[in-house]
């Protein structure tokens, strides 16, 4: 038999999202707060005898070569240690692709952690994190989980109280929304409102679910809604249902909203899943690391 381990991928939302400017280099600075949810991958990495990684997934479409994270994740610490066996990995997708839950940079981080512990690396969190960085700007995140402060490109991570309980509903409309694509069209010579992070991080640290949720704002909707406006329909669905406030996660298209009783959230998901079959919804909770 050889060693075996399974480990869930969490996904997150932005409870609000800015950013700063564009730098030289291309990349956009960011000031962002981050939060994992109950909305998870699960993946299972067997080692095997000879010096292969095979990747098989329950979504046809998605790639399980080196375009997959997972992929480039364990080939990472493969390389970096010299390991001459390979693995078998099962990769059970349930976060929404390209969706803005950061679902393969969550895939990557497990599959670091995975590595870890299956060859005993003795890696610490921080020294995963400094790895997780080469394969994309949300996987030092995907590592750290919780509620956070995210900025730079995504990299510098402040980790904040945890979010008192609240439910959040999320909505995926059948759309795909590119995050090159958003950020290159992002102008921000024209966005006239930007979310007041510094009065989140007060409310969430203060545990004002309220006062949180009607501060949370993304600069990166003043993208999407322009070409895609079933993002705003979602949000204002979500509101007249009773959410506090609903805005959109990542680049797109996922729309959350957060409620503040489990009555009014289990009304509003019937209510989506009653009269938008084709959108898919799931209700989640805030998780702490
Ligand atoms: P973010 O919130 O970080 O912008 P996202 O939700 O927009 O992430 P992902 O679901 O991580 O996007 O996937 C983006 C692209 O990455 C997909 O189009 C897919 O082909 C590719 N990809 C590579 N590995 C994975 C993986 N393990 N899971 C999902 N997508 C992956």
């Amino acid at each position: 038999m050889y060693p075996t381990i399974q480990k869930n991928a969490y996904g997150k939302i932005n409870i609000g999202l800015d950013v700063l400017r564009k730098r030289e280099d291309g990349y956009h600075e960011v000031r962002m707060i981050m939060q994992t949810v109950t909305l998870f991958d699960r993946l299972h990495v067997t080692v095997i005898p000879n010096d292969t990684i095979n990747i098989e997934t329950n979504l046809s479409f998605l790639p399980t070569n080196e375009n997959n994270l997972v992929y480039s994740a364990v080939k990472l610490l493969k390389d970096e240690f010299s390991i001459k066996e390979g693995l078998s990995i099962k990769l059970d997708k349930y976060i929404p692709v390209a969706a803005g839950m950061a679902g393969g940079s969550a895939d990557a981080a497990a599959a670091l952690e995975i590595m870890n512990e299956l060859f005993s690396l003795g890696l610490t969190q921080s020294n995963l994190m400094e790895r997780a960085v080469k394969l994309g700007a949300d996987v030092p995140y995907c590592i750290m989980k919780g509620t956070a402060l995210s900025e730079g490109i995504g990299e510098i991570l402040t980790p904040l109280p945890p979010l008192t309980d609240c439910f959040i509903l999320i909505v995926k409309p059948n759309i795909h929304v590119s995050t090159k694509y958003v950020y290159e069209n992002l102008r921000l010579d024209t966005i006239t409102s930007h979310p007041d992070i510094d009065g989140i991080i007060y409310d969430i640290r203060r545990k004002d679910i309220r006062g949180m949720a009607l501060k949370m704002n993304n600069v990166l909707e003043s993208v999407t809604e322009k070409d895609y406006p079933v993002i705003c329909q979602i949000k204002n669905l979500m509101i007249a249902q009773g959410a506090i406030h609903s805005i959109m996660s990542g680049s797109g298209p996922t729309v959350f909203g957060i409620f503040q009783s489990h009555s009014a959230i289990e009304k509003a998901h019937r209510f989506f899943r009653e009269d938008y079959p084709m959108y898919k919804s799931y209700i989640v909770k805030p998780i702490r690391p």
